[in-house]
């Protein structure tokens, strides 16, 4: 593994590489300050629930932000929340995502965002995603957004038409580079009559004023009229606030390439005329039978869902690292099922150590250890390889040459990039014998067809057989 020295502070950090999709290939990473890392990573609508497929792509960056550190860097994590602009389509098309949601739920855009904003880092919190160092909202920083639209117009690349502000796609020749897209067949097939305020198809919106829609709730002055902003320039300008107009990485969930992330790109870039980010991480998506896990479709799941069928969400957080960030994953019961026994087994593995520990043995590392913990190092720094990772953590267990405190240290060692919980004591989370959980499920059953009495006739089996009986909102809990 290699060692990197930043040439103006003799910062030690260790070889990271990683797949940049601007370059489309593997590159060894490079901060633009030795040693440090700022990371932007697009963040919830806070409209409704975030779905697993969405928890995929947080827990992704994650684990980034954890390697980095790990190979020694020190990390800004910023994470926007998006509580104005996101239209139903990313193209500008229908209405604010919030606005929609404040009419369905009948409550304040406010409030609406508030509610799914806690929910969203609570389910992060189950995952052990860990908080942002910087959580921004889109609603506290209107003035940097209308800042960057004034650079923009400034240098030529906006401009104003039916009361809303638009970027000029085509004073923009790179527009394209970043996804690869094929510019002459986009154009040739883009629908002109979405918005006839538009000079080109691939333009996009800025600033909207009311002439969009009236009665906005969360609307702001500005040079251009009262109005909100775009989605696009929301992580533009936030990215900018709180990393500079460069800054090492961006992230997001592979839908971001070829509209958001390349919008992002136009107006940051053509604003300060510097490059945006050095590295930009895409994660995949999970998928269902059918096709990705998508809120617009209504087929998605919630981590509540999970948790409802007795799924712990480490679990899926282990389900997830089981696959590379940038391929596909595909969704299914059974394996995340099955990612949550092995789970608990290699807990119970790790129980059974540290029951032979042995008092007073050495607690330096052994040559084996070193050389484990340097393959796990190496598994993760070449591009987060998890899977390569998760076979040093097997390795490690079933070791017969290093001692059990050894095997503790290097296991809580790799828990740190991995966030499973790996050294939680199983035994204390002692499952609960099958036919007590059947028992429970049938009394939910029975309360669910209001058949009361059958489910008062297993409250009482289960509490005389020593368990106690709780109703929650999740339905019936039962704890010994
Ligand atoms: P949104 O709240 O729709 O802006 O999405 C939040 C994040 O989840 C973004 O980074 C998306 O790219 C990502 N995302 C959306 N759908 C999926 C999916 N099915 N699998 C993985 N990531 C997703
Ligand atoms: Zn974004």
């Amino acid at each position: 593994m290699g060692v990197s020295k930043g040439n103006m502070f003799e910062i030690e950090v260790k070889k990271v590489s990683l797949y940049n999709t601007r370059s489309r290939g593997v590159e060894e990473f490079a901060g633009i300050r030795p040693g440090y890392a700022g990371v932007y990573c697009c963040g919830p609508t806070v409209y409704n629930y975030q779905h697993i497929g969405n928890l995929r792509t947080y827990i992704f960056e994650d684990l980034l932000t954890r390697v980095l550190r790990r190979a020694g860097y020190q990390v800004t994590h910023v994470m926007n929340i998006t509580d104005v602009g996101h239209l139903v389509s990313d193209a500008d098309d229908g209405e604010d995502k919030m606005a929609l949601a404040a009419k369905r739920e009948g409550k304040r855009s406010h409030d609406i965002a508030s509610y799914y904003t806690d929910i969203f880092f609570e389910h992060c919190a189950w995952l052990n995603i860990r908080r942002p160092d910087i959580v921004c909202k889109a609603t506290e920083h209107i003035s940097e957004m209308i800042e960057l639209i004034k650079m923009l117009e400034h240098n030529g690349y906006a401009y104003q038409a039916g009361g809303n502000v638009y970027f000029d796609v085509a004073r923009f020749s790179r527009y394209g580079d970043f996804a690869r897209l094929d510019m002459d067949n986009l154009l040739a097939g883009a629908r002109i009559d979405v918005d006839s305020n538009k000079r080109g198809p691939l333009d996009f919106a800025l600033w909207f004023t009311k002439s969009k829609f009236e009665n906005q709730e969360l609307q702001w002055d500005s040079p251009w009229g009262r109005g909100y902003p775009g989605w696009h320039i929301e992580c533009s300008a936030m990215a900018r606030r709180y990393l500079g107009d460069s800054f090492d990485v961006h992230c997001g969930g592979i839908d971001h390439i070829p509209v958001h992330h390349t919008n992002e790109i136009a107006q940051s870039e053509c604003a300060t005329g510097k490059c945006q980010a050095k590295f930009w991480l895409h994660g995949g998506f999970l998928t269902t039978a059918s096709e990705k896990m998508s809120k617009s479709t209504g087929e998605f799941l919630t981590l509540d869902v999970l948790k409802k069928r007795e799924i712990e969400p480490l679990a899926y957080r282990f389900f997830c690292l089981g696959g590379h960030y940038r391929k596909e994953l595909a969704w299914s019961w059974e394996a995340v099922e099955s990612a949550g026994r092995t789970l608990v087994k290699m807990r119970r593995r790790i129980d059974e150590i540290r029951e032979s520990v042995e008092e007073g043995l050495d607690d330096e590392f052994s040559q084996v250890g070193l050389e484990l913990l340097s393959a796990f190092d190496t598994a993760v720094f070449a591009d987060l390889g998890i899977a390569k990772a998760m076979a040093v953590v097997h390795e490690t267990i079933s070791d017969e040459q290093i001692s059990s405190v050894e095997k503790l240290k290097l296991l809580s060692s790799y828990d740190e990039v991995l966030g499973l919980d790996l050294m939680c004591a199983q035994k204390e989370v002692k499952e609960l014998p099958e036919d007590v959980v059947a028992l429970a499920k049938e009394r939910d059953d029975a309360r669910q067809a209001k058949n009361w009495s059958r489910a008062d006739e297993i409250r009482n089996q289960l509490q005389a057989a020593g368990y106690l009986v709780e109703d929650t909102a999740d339905g019936t809990k039962v704890k010994k």
